[in-house]
């Protein structure tokens, strides 16, 4: 324990967005690794990232000393910075540390981002997020020992500053539930058996924090939340209880948070944590709500995650008010206010929008606004309801403008919606539609394909911006589009393939395009979200009710089947993937709104098909990662994902192909799902695994085409046609062979040219060689 306490303030946000208000980060973190820009100068830039940061959430009205502000800086990623605080970095990295054993940049950046043959950690969602973290690799080899003291560092920094933050570090269990066992781990090994040795520096971690001037620490735990991690929640939830008696009976540590954000706590994790000798609990209570009474709570803060971190809309602040209130019945020493999750996963500020319609502004609310409402709530707090009565009223007034406006409710799209005949969603039997694809198609047996895009060249992105910034014409800049289009069906063509795509040179990017042209969603210029690393995405917000108020992508698909004999796919996203990638409303059920878009894409493939397009591709690469983290909540969102999809496609002639494209091979996870999709060909990734998933395919029994990937396209490198052919062989033994499709394992946007067209000419070189083989021994 602590012999000072210092109260905990009575508003706090669990974390900021660290990329920057106009992607600073990202630009001096390439810079470094392009060489332009050296250690010194990035540390630069990060100090008065961190330092600005600090000054905008006082100026917001967080405290400058009384720790209501975290210190929740990354260069790449939050997972990543506790291993290397821990010195848990796989033995393959360690000659980059410093010469005294430290994980400095060098070590670090190379983890992230690999080098060489030094593969890079792997990268994964975090919990149903759209952020991706870094995967520890622990064994029973993994020597913990405090390697870094950049989180001391940026406290003493603040310090120097004269502010008194809150330092935010992963902390241990869920550090260990995320990592995955090294390779040198024996069958069984499990990172969290390790949670005893990883403890001790934890709480030498905490002392230096606590040297270095911090008065509270956050520890995020959203493991204890999740019932999607190999560990079960009663395993996480007993080795809270165990982490915490340690970690709360260090000597000289700051006062202890911990944070459980994106869902629920389970049950017996939360008992444990009101059990745990620590000072303070942020539950969930936008995904989650208002847990049991239980014991232990009276000496501890409860922070109740009242203002939603991973939505961008000013919502419902009475109700936040409301749950607050509910929480104080729990008999905590004290209640404070705070955000769900970090505010990672919403953009800076809605007052850099200047292109958005001021009433759709009045309904939002970005990181900053969040904070704001947030440090509303806490002098509601202190001062009673009372004193915030005209703020909560305000927002009220917001909410149900919103409800009323026009667009938000669209008479036409509801009675539609409403009047769905029973079969809207199922196609003819699949042997009906296998023969009239096979008549009216006529491929070869394994037929080759790609996954719609080609290559984003920078001629096309200088363009797209020339175009954005009216430096050329629509006509000039489509003519431009054509002539590209007519090149890439000019090279499947000489490449051989079979079912061609045009190319995708007209998207930005998958989702966002769609929102474009579609009624119901607004474009944000400053809205980035960072995904991963350096990596960011705008996501659309979509805030009315969708429809189409024109075909969006039949004039390129037309113009490409126009160059060719062969049949060319027309490329969709899919609804559940549209959800995903955007910010959605918040005031109905997803299912609802998937249902919309999915009426829309109907629409879209109608109008395909009228353009004598004959196969068409509705990708879904977000329909795991939208998997709800309770196993409870699985099938409810299973059922109307699939639904959306169908609803999305069955209006779709017998005689027209169907594909859906899927980007990750956890295919058993999600198979029934998969194979209700319905859709005549599944292509999925499959390379990185050396073929595994077609294993899993062969065994669930899933008897549509599908195209396991023959190479991965995440790298340049080229795969040689023994590698494809292997693979192939593979699928062409486990799966009967009018199943199987030929195909990468995604998109080659990210790629360039030469490797793209090397690697394409492999494919179909393999595949010429596993055909012959097949007639040889038929
Ligand atoms: N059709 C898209 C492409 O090829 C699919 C990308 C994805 O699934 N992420 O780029
Ligand atoms: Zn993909």
């Amino acid at each position: 324990m602590t012999d000072t306490t210092s109260a905990f303030p009575a508003g706090t946000i669990l974390g900021y967005p660290r990329i920057g208000r106009r992607r600073e980060l990202k630009r001096a973190v390439e810079a470094h690794w392009a060489g332009t820009v050296d250690e010194a100068a990035l540390e630069a830039t990060a100090a008065e990232l961190r330092r600005a940061t600090r000054e905008r959430l006082a100026a917001l009205g967080l405290g400058r000393d009384d720790s209501s502000i975290p210190e929740s800086f990354s260069f790449y990623d939050q997972v990543l910075d506790a291993a290397a605080a821990v010195g848990a970095l796989p033995e393959r990295f360690a000659h980059l540390r410093e010469a005294d054993g430290t994980v400095g940049l060098a070590a670090y950046f190379t983890a992230a981002r690999g080098a060489g043959e030094l593969a890079p950690l792997e990268l994964t969602k975090w919990f149903d997020t759209n952020y991706h973290y870094l995967v520890p690799e622990i064994g029973p080899e993994t020597t913990f020992a405090l390697s870094t003291d950049r989180f001391a560092r940026q406290v003493a920094e603040a310090r120097a500053e004269g502010f008194v933050t809150r330092p935010v570090v992963v902390g241990p269990v869920t550090l260990l539930a995320l990592a995955k066992a090294t390779d040198a781990a024996p069958d069984g090994f499990r990172p969290l058996d390790r949670l005893a040795e990883l403890l001790p520096v934890y709480v030498e971690l905490l002392a230096s924090l606590r040297a270095a001037g911090a008065e509270w620490v956050q520890l995020d735990e959203p493991a204890l939340v999740s019932e999607s991690l190999p560990v079960s929640a009663d395993e996480l939830a007993e080795a809270a209880a165990r982490a915490y008696a340690v970690l709360g009976g260090g000597a000289d540590r700051p006062e202890i948070l911990v944070a459980a954000p994106y869902a629920q706590l389970s049950i017996a994790a939360w008992a444990a944590l009101a059990a745990a000798p620590i000072e303070a609990l942020s539950v969930d209570l936008t995904r989650g709500s208002v847990p049991s009474p239980v014991e232990g709570l009276s000496d501890k803060v409860l922070v109740g995650g009242v203002v939603d971190g991973r939505n961008v809309w000013r919502g419902d602040q009475e109700s936040a008010w409301q749950k607050l209130e509910d929480l104080s019945a729990l008999g905590a020493q004290a209640v404070a206010a705070g955000t769900s999750t970090s505010l990672q996963h919403v953009p800076h500020d809605v007052a850099d929008e200047p292109d958005l319609e001021p009433r759709l502004v009045s309904w939002l609310a970005f990181a900053d606004q969040k904070v704001a409402q947030v440090v509303t709530l806490a002098r509601g707090l202190v001062e009673g309801h009372g004193a915030i009565a005209r703020q909560l009223a305000e927002a009220s007034v917001a909410l149900a403008d919103r409800q009323s406006a026009p667009g938000v409710r669209d008479g036409a799209v509801r009675t539609r919606a409403a009047t769905l005949t029973a079969d809207a969603r199922d196609r003819a039997d699949y042997d009906a539609r296998l023969a009239a694809q096979e008549a009216a198609l006529g491929l070869p047996v394994l037929p080759t394909t790609t996954i719609g895009s080609f290559p984003q060249t920078a001629d096309i992105r200088r363009l797209r911006g020339q175009h954005d910034r009216g430096e050329i014409t629509t006509a000039e800049y489509e003519q431009l589009l054509r002539l590209e289009i007519t090149a890439v069906i000019g090279l499947q063509e000489e490449l051989g393939l079979d079912v061609l795509v045009h190319g995708e040179a007209e998207r930005n990017d998958m989702v966002q395009y769609f929102a474009e042209n579609l009624d119901g969603f607004a474009v944000t210029r400053n809205g980035w979200v960072q995904s991963y690393g350096s990596r960011a995405t705008r996501p659309s917000i979509l805030w009315g009710d969708v429809s189409r108020p024109a075909p969006i992508t039949v004039r390129w698909a037309e113009f490409a089947q126009s160059l060719t004999e062969r049949p060319v796919k027309g490329m969709l996203t899919g609804p559940v993937t549209i959800l995903a990638w955007s910010f959605v409303r918040d005031d109905q059920p997803l299912a609802e709104t998937a249902d919309q878009v999915a009426l829309a894409l109907r629409d879209e493939i109608a109008d395909l098909e009228a353009a004598g397009i004959g196969i068409v591709q509705v990708d879904e690469p977000a329909l795991r990662e939208l998997l709800p983290l309770k196993a409870a909540d699985q099938p409810a969102y299973l059922d109307w994902s699939v639904g959306s999809f169908r609803l999305a496609t069955a209006g779709a002639a017998t005689a027209t192909q169907v594909h859906t494209h899927l980007c990750y091979s956890e295919f058993a996870v999600v198979i029934d799902a998969i194979a209700a999709l319905d859709a005549d060909v599944t292509s999925i990734e499959a390379a990185r695994s050396r073929g595994e998933v077609i294993t899993d395919i062969a065994e669930s029994g899933f008897s549509h085409g599908v195209g396991p990937g023959v190479y991965d396209i995440h790298s340049p490198r080229v795969p040689s046609v023994s590698e494809v052919a292997d693979l192939l062989r593979r699928a062409v033994d486990e799966l009967p062979l009018r199943q199987v499709w030929v195909n990468p394992d995604c998109g080659l946007k990210t790629r360039a040219y030469p490797e793209t067209v090397a690697s394409l000419q492999n494919v179909v070189e393999a595949t010429r060689l596993v055909r012959e083989g097949i007639e040889v021994t038929v």
